[in-house]
């Protein structure tokens, strides 16, 4: 492969080829301000170059925790052109995460904000450098001249560590290459498209891929993005209009937070053309609303895990077909059902989804057994990455979600999964969120809602939707949802409530 190939698939590659042809595009926006293609170019260079003068050298790991400002984008950008290692960390992860990853990443230093650098200075892993220090020594660097490149970084090499927690008790980190990130990246943007006059407003941190992503698509489509993970929530549509968002990243939490605050406002809506959402299923009655105030809008709906980044995308001009579809793989990869016993099964039959392509990330950072679990050999030797999800094709390759594997259980002999449940109680007009808990010690299939409809009408509704066996046997109608740092149903907590009160 010749050199310039190999250059194309790094991480910093992306943005030097638009601060090449788009200097003085808008690169990205947060609270305070917004840099060019240009100007966010100068501080990546500046801070590969402070990163080297503090010893930081090629597969060393450097820990940011901090709000996401746009130096926070700089310092992806330069710890890639330094053949260093990048990990965000979610600012609001508690010390007893935060000591763990911290332990596991092992840094060669760690980049903090004032109000988060105490409990990170308490555990005293490597040097710790106050953010906005850093980043005014950057700014000043950035002024003089750029020094050269004097890392050699490879395509193999990792670019990033992005924690996920899930079925572990605590995080683990993907590993993510140069390589793997941008040929993900390249492939997502060819379905999506993002174009120079876009706007992304972006409502997720950086340390979750969904966030990260979003920056590497807008280098490709020399589009801006607007930093908006510390709004408060009532102000979304406001900044979404003064910033001239095109495109919201959403899950459904998010969706349903955007449709109320839309249906309470009297000014114009913001220029949408793009909604995309992954995460968990976004409802059917909320992309109709949706589409409803957005007129023209586009709701892309997706499926992916930080394992591969993403799995299959519906192309936008198809939004409207297949309605139960999450959409097909990327061009270059494959997408697989398999049986119990390894085999694929036939189109429309339910099996693991196993995913191959350049995209499946090389394993989990320092867990050897669980990643040969989940990242497995094909015959060829190319590594193939089980999912735990469940679903299933249809003849052209869509693929229709079923569950993860800790979504399906089993009840009164019926196998069944939460996310099918919770899709019915989204269906039922009135109900802005629902998670369904399956049977557990001392209690019974619970679906909790955030609703004004009374439990006993959440239960008949659902009985008109579900078989027998999968209607709940109580129903719980909570203020607020209990979210993860990313939005998503903070299923652990439910299950809490329920076994706190009804043992
Ligand atoms: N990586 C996924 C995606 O971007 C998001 C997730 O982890 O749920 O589709």
């Amino acid at each position: 492969m010749n050199p310039s190939a190999l250059d194309d698939q790094l991480v910093h590659s992306l943005l030097d080829a638009a601060a090449a042809d788009s200097p003085t595009r808008w690169a990205v926006r947060d609270a305070t301000g917004r840099w060019s293609y240009a100007q966010l170019a100068d501080r990546a260079y500046a801070f590969a170059a402070w990163l080297r003068a503090h010893g930081v050298n090629r597969g060393d790991r450097v820990v940011v925790q901090s709000p996401t400002r746009r130096e926070l984008v700089a310092m992806f950008y330069g710890a890639a052109r330094a053949g260093a290692i990048f990990v965000p960390l979610n600012k609001a992860m508690k010390q007893f995460h935060l000591a763990s990853v911290v332990r596991d990443a092992d840094p060669a230093l760690i980049i903090a904000t004032p109000e988060l650098a105490g409990n990170l200075r308490e555990l005293d892993a490597a040097p710790l450098h106050d953010f906005d220090d850093v980043c005014l020594e950057v700014l000043n660097m950035s002024r003089g001249p750029r020094s050269p490149q004097t890392v050699e970084v490879w395509p193999t090499d990792l670019a990033a560590l992005i924690y996920t927690s899930g079925s572990t008790a605590r995080p683990k980190a993907v590993m993510a290459p140069h390589a793997q990130v941008t040929f993900a990246s390249r492939a997502i943007q060819e379905e999506m498209q993002y174009r120079p006059d876009d706007v992304v407003f972006c409502r997720f941190p950086l340390s979750w891929d969904y966030g990260l992503y979003k920056v590497l698509l807008c280098a490709l489509g020399r589009s801006e993005i607007v930093l908006a993970d510390n709004e408060s929530d009532l102000v979304l549509l406001r900044r979404m209009r003064e910033t001239g968002s095109t495109v919201l990243p959403i899950v459904p939490s998010l969706a349903t937070m955007v449709t109320l605050l839309a249906k309470r406002s009297d000014d114009p809506m913001p220029p949408l053309r793009l909604i995309s959402n992954t995460g968990a299923a976004l409802p059917a009655a909320t992309i109709d609303t949706l589409r409803e105030l957005f007129p023209g809008v586009r709701v892309v709906r997706q499926y992916g895990q930080t394992e591969c980044k993403r799995i299959t995308v519906m192309p936008p001009e198809e939004d409207l077909d297949r309605p139960d579809s999450v959409g097909r793989p990327f061009r270059g990869t494959t997408v697989r059902i398999l049986g119990p016993d390894g085999e694929e099964v036939p189109v429309g039959q339910v099996g693991e989804i196993v995913v191959e392509g350049p995209h499946v990330m090389p394993g989990y950072w320092r867990l050897p057994e669980l990643s040969a679990k989940t990242f497995r050999h094909t015959p060829g030797g190319d590594l193939r990455l089980h999912t735990g999800d469940y679903g299933s094709v249809d003849v052209d390759g869509y693929l229709y979600f079923e569950g993860r594997r800790d979504d399906m259980f089993k009840r009164r002999g019926i196998r069944m999964s939460t996310t099918e449940i919770e899709a019915a109680a989204m269906d039922i007009a009135g109900v802005r969120a629902a998670a369904a808990v399956p049977p557990g010690n001392g209690y019974d299939l619970t679906i909790f809602v955030e609703s004004d409809l009374a439990p006993q009408v959440v239960i008949k509704e659902l009985a008109i939707r579900l078989e027998p066996a999968k209607v709940p046997a109580a129903c719980r109608v909570l203020e607020t949802f209990p979210l993860t740092l990313h939005g998503k149903n903070a299923r652990q907590a439910l299950v809490e409530m329920l076994e706190g009160n009804d043992r």
